[in-house]
């Protein structure tokens, strides 16, 4: 439940953090600031152009009468609308467009963070919870990084508008009312003084007010998180993606968690403290907020026809005098609500969360140390009594490893489940550093190269590998732009030229419909061969297949793995598995087990150790694929 708690940012600090937003949107987005201040002079002097016109014509309706200078007049009002109509037209279509441009600057903004920090800070459990506040905070209430746009538009409009609205309305306090009225008591200075002091007062009550009602979504931002979540959870993305369509179906997620989840949470209901708050301070303070606007719209209107009626002015004026001063006043609403919501918007909770994002730091030393592409692929890497536990965790994932990968040999790193792995390889690819021991790439600390440089000899096929809804032949390379003839070779390699034979464009050939209505859906198999052939295409001096087979049968899984000892040439290559069949062919086997690698060696040296780790599991399997093979038979025979 949120504290109510006020407001306590520094005038100063917000206008420090929101000086650093504007320097952030000028560097990734500059054109928004020429296209918005182009559309907002535009529009808000039109407004003052038409009232002038007006006030002319009327003017010279209820006096002169001339018809040339009202034909002027007319004629005047009528070129300046239209082609005002016309430069707003053009001004708002490049503000429209630089506004989405924003959009996709803001998206890119984090996307770029996201892939520069260390991997140890994206998988941090803190980091998903910043990023996922952030897009909470804008799909909420719009605000973050992206508000300060709209507040300085605001404040734009806010300036032109009361620079224009004293310009046309300083006449009315200056024209004295003839002695004869009898009403000279409106030209004291004690009058003008009064009105406007009213005037302002109103100005500043009816934004304060405005603020003060707006103020209640930053109490309201820590208390909704965990709803939106749930919410956007699963309210969206239960229901609508597609990998996530047969368990929601199935077990009627929908009906059976999000429902039930988001009445206990109970924050989009009638019942939700923003409802309540709607209903009771905040929509008070809204309100309150209007009624003062037009209260005082009804004084200008009552001050200036009274002046105009005692004789200071001709009736032409009224309009020029009301819609100037209605002007000046929205205009100095505006812009202390724009100031007011800069100040809301710099919150810890808005702005604040932002910056912690932008800001989180390499916290992996970087060194400089090129690895010089060596034609002759001389690269070791050696473990030196590796240990790590995950950031956050009590538990070593890995103890005491150390391990020596042989420069153009098959490793294979065997475990049940949960033995290290993965782990293992995330070290070796530097997606964390050790916490104790040290890696070496011949013999240097891995950490002392150049990061890009390191990672760049590795081609990985993860578990959870990701090919994108482009054509084929761009997964296969990672690139827009490629070498057909090689992606072709890769795609053989990888066992999936007879189905490349099959699709329709070939290589051009789109692969799911997200982008293309004839793209082809690949099976999970296929999928995996897909991405073994882009691992095959980058041609590092390292290739890892991190049990990427597991979609494909035990004896399609063993063919790829035999076919791939010849493929990986001078390669080093490492294959972990946890079906022991598929590694039997490599040079050397480490079994691992609860975090330490309890054998090496290979696999007839393994099997003859009847006591190992290894001859346990090997059995176990045996004895299960015998099982299973024996079920297939009787239902073959069935
Ligand atoms: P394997 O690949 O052999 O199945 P892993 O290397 O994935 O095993 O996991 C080794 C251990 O580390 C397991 O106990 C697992 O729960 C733990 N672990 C894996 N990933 C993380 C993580 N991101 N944070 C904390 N613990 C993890």
């Amino acid at each position: 439940m949120a504290q109510e708690k006020k407001t306590s940012l520094p005038w100063s600090e917000a206008f420090r953090r929101t000086r650093r937003v504007m320097g952030i949107w000028w560097r990734i987005c500059p054109n928004w600031f020429w296209a918005t201040g182009l559309y907002d002079a535009l529009t808000a002097l039109a407004p003052y152009v038409a009232v002038w016109f007006s006030a002319r014509l009327i003017g010279e309706l209820s006096g002169g009468r001339n018809p040339e200078t009202l034909g002027l007049l007319a004629l005047g009002a009528l070129l300046s609308g239209a082609l005002l109509t016309l430069a707003m037209g053009a001004a708002k279509r490049w503000r429209d467009y630089e506004n989405q441009m924003s959009r996709l600057a803001y998206k890119r903004l984090h996307q770029d963070k996201m892939l520069d920090m260390d991997f140890v800070t994206m998988d941090r459990q803190e980091t998903a919870d910043l990023y996922s506040q952030i897009l909470q905070n804008v799909n909420w209430s719009g605000k973050g990084l992206l508000e300060p746009l709209v507040s300085l538009e605001k404040l734009m409009t806010a300036l032109v508008r009361i620079l224009g609205g004293v310009g046309l309305s300083v006449t009315l306090f200056l024209s004295s009312v003839p002695e004869e009225s009898g009403m000279t008591w409106l030209n004291h200075p004690l009058c003008v003084l009064g009105v406007l002091a009213v005037l302002l007062l109103g100005a500043v009550t009816a934004p304060a007010l405005y603020n003060r009602g707006d103020a209640y979504w930053v109490k309201y931002a820590q208390s909704i998180l965990y709803a939106n979540r749930a919410f956007s959870f699963y309210g969206y993305t239960v229901s609508t993606q597609r990998g996530r369509a047969e368990d929601a179906r199935m077990y009627r997620q929908r009906e059976q968690v999000s429902d039930p989840l988001l009445e206990q949470t109970g924050e989009f209901g009638p019942h939700s403290l923003i409802a309540r708050w709607a209903r009771g301070p905040m929509g008070a303070c809204f309100a309150a907020s209007q009624s003062v606007s037009a209260v005082l719209t009804g004084l200008v209107y009552g001050f200036v026809c009274l002046k105009s009626w005692a004789g200071a002015f001709g009736v032409g004026s009224i309009v020029q005098y009301v819609g100037a001063i209605t002007n000046l006043f929205l205009g100095l609403s505006e812009l202390l609500e724009g100031l007011g919501e800069l100040r809301v918007n710099a919150e810890d909770a808005f702005l604040g969360t932002e910056f912690r994002f932008l800001d989180l730091p390499h916290e992996m030393y970087r060194g400089s140390l090129t690895t010089e592409k060596r034609a002759d692929r001389q690269y070791q890497v050696e473990f030196r009594d590796v240990s790590f536990r995950y950031p956050g965790t009590e538990r070593y994932a890995l103890r005491h490893v150390s391990m020596t990968f042989r420069v153009g040999r098959r490793l294979a790193v065997v475990g049940q489940n949960g033995s290290g792995k993965t782990t293992f390889i995330k070290l070796l690819c530097r997606l964390y550093d050790p916490t104790e021991g040290e890696i070496l790439l011949n013999g240097i600390d891995i950490r002392k190269y150049r990061y890009e440089d390191y990672i760049a000899l590795f081609s990985v096929v993860f578990q959870d590998f990701q090919l994108f809804a482009l054509p084929l032949g761009q997964n296969v390379a990672g690139a827009a732009s490629y070498d057909r003839e090689r992606a072709r070779r890769a795609l053989k390699d990888a066992g999936f030229d007879r189905r490349l034979e099959t699709m329709p464009q070939g290589l051009d050939t789109y692969l799911f419909k997200d982008l293309d209505k004839d793209g082809v859906e690949v099976s999970g198999g296929e999928a995996q061969k897909i991405a073994i052939a882009r691992a095959l295409y980058k041609d590092a001096p390292f290739i890892v297949l991190d049990e990427p087979t597991a979609a494909l049968d035990p004896m399609a899984e063993a063919e790829i793995y035999s076919k791939f000892n010849d493929i990986a040439g001078d390669k080093t290559a490492v294959y972990i598995s946890h079906r022991l069949s598929s590694c039997k062919f490599c040079d050397q086997i480490a079994v691992f087990q609860d975090g330490a690698v309890v054998q090496t060696g290979t696999h007839e040296e393994l099997l003859a150790e009847e006591d190992g780790h290894y001859y346990r599991l090997w059995n176990a399997q045996a004895q299960y694929y015998v099982n299973n093979k024996t079920k297939g038979d009787r239902q073959e025979r069935l």
